[in-house]
């Protein structure tokens, strides 16, 4: 009798996932939650029906913690939180947390999360716009040795990778004494980073961590503390951290899946083994763009993001057609974001060279037969 457990799998042999987020997931992973759904380590009940005070959850809470600890070779100095509301209610979080150190804060503007970013912090105090690249429509990233930095900000925040623009910096900006706060949603675990550079980075889970309903923020101690008073005690980073990320019930799956992305990651070989595939996915698919007449790229290409690839059909009489019949050939998601238009491959550490390969074995084909 066929349970359904069987054909899944095969179903997706045949496809390559090329979603934004949420987005594609190891095949691995997804075989161990789904064997351990039921009956999680022999507990007789599935994790999903445990208490997040039990012993069994906080070894999954705190193991996920410790992995993350060591995949990005966190400083003790910095505390981890799993939270809720997703990376756009940190657009919030961050200045109801650190806006009041001194009253106001800079943001760089290199795209359209960037502006959400903006937008949102916008309510809570003064900010200002130290870099731009909006004037050359985010093709790339503004000069660093640009910025307009002063010294009494609170923070300093930008996007390191913009998800919808393609657009990443390849370096970290250097803001002296004051911390940097980094919405490292799209390119986390994608390469090593040095995290002792940044105040604060955060993350929501469905891109490189794991799944949605879970936030990963990686926040300096001595930022801990410098909450306004209306800040509701749900989003009081002090609070948070004082009581392990569960001040109130956390989304239990979701963090239990991050462990299992966690785990799957250092059996991988780690960050530095995840960034050597990276570089090769995102060179052969940018490479094969800019050798090919149908498809274009316009980020400067030291600017270009190694996990969203957007690309355009320099005749876009075909884009549906194009849509159609790569998803008939089993790559999924390549529409482009609803803002842009166009094509996004989204490459992030789950999806394979093969796939890579796969998406630049159609597009090959589908310019031949249309140009
Ligand atoms: C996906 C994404 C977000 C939004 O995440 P939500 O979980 O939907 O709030 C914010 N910033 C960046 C850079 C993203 O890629």
């Amino acid at each position: 009798m066929k349970n359904g457990l069987d054909e899944k799998p095969d179903l997706r042999k045949l496809t390559h996932n090329f979603s934004a987020g949420p987005a594609a997931l190891p095949h691995s992973v997804l075989l161990e939650a789904q064997s351990e759904l039921l009956n999680w380590n022999t507990k007789g009940a599935s994790i999903m029906e445990m208490s997040h005070r039990s012993e069994e959850f906080l070894s999954i809470a705190n193991g996920a913690s410790i992995d993350l600890r060591n995949l990005l070779s966190i400083p003790t100095n910095y505390k981890i939180l799993f939270l809720q509301g997703g990376a756009t209610q940190q657009f919030s979080q961050i200045p109801l947390n650190l806006l009041a150190r001194k009253g106001k804060a800079g943001y760089v503007n290199t795209g359209i999360w960037s502006c959400k970013a903006i937008k949102e912090a916008r309510r809570f105090g003064k900010i200002n716009i130290i870099a731009t690249s909006e004037p050359n429509q985010y093709r790339s990233i503004p000069d660093i040795k640009q910025w307009d930095i002063v010294s009494d900000l609170s923070y300093i925040h930008y996007t390191p990778n913009e998800t919808i623009g393609g657009v990443e910096f390849s370096s970290i900006p250097d803001t002296g004494d004051i911390p940097l706060v980094a919405d490292m949603s799209s390119t986390i675990l994608s390469r090593p980073i040095d995290v002792s550079r940044f105040g604060l980075i955060y993350a929501s889970a469905q891109k490189n961590i794991g799944i949605s309903g879970i936030t990963v923020i990686i926040i300096r101690e001595d930022l801990l503390g410098y909450a306004s008073n209306l800040c509701p005690s749900t989003l009081n980073y002090r609070l948070l951290s004082d009581s392990n990320s569960m001040y109130n019930t956390p989304p239990t799956f979701s963090w239990y899946m991050a462990g299992l992305i966690f785990k799957w990651l250092k059996k991988q070989g780690g960050v530095e083994c995840m960034s050597n595939k990276n570089r090769i996915k995102k060179n052969i698919l940018y490479d094969f763009i800019d050798a090919s007449s149908l498809y274009l790229n316009q980020v400067d290409q030291k600017d270009r993001s190694w996990m969203n690839v957007p690309f355009l059909l320099k005749d876009t009489s075909l884009n549906f057609q194009f849509l159609s019949e790569s998803k008939k050939s089993g790559l999924l998601n390549l529409k482009g974001h609803r803002l842009v238009g166009g094509m996004r491959a989204s490459i992030y550490n789950a999806v394979e060279i093969s796939s890579v390969y796969a998406l630049i074995n159609f597009m090959k084909e589908f310019e031949k037969r249309h140009v």
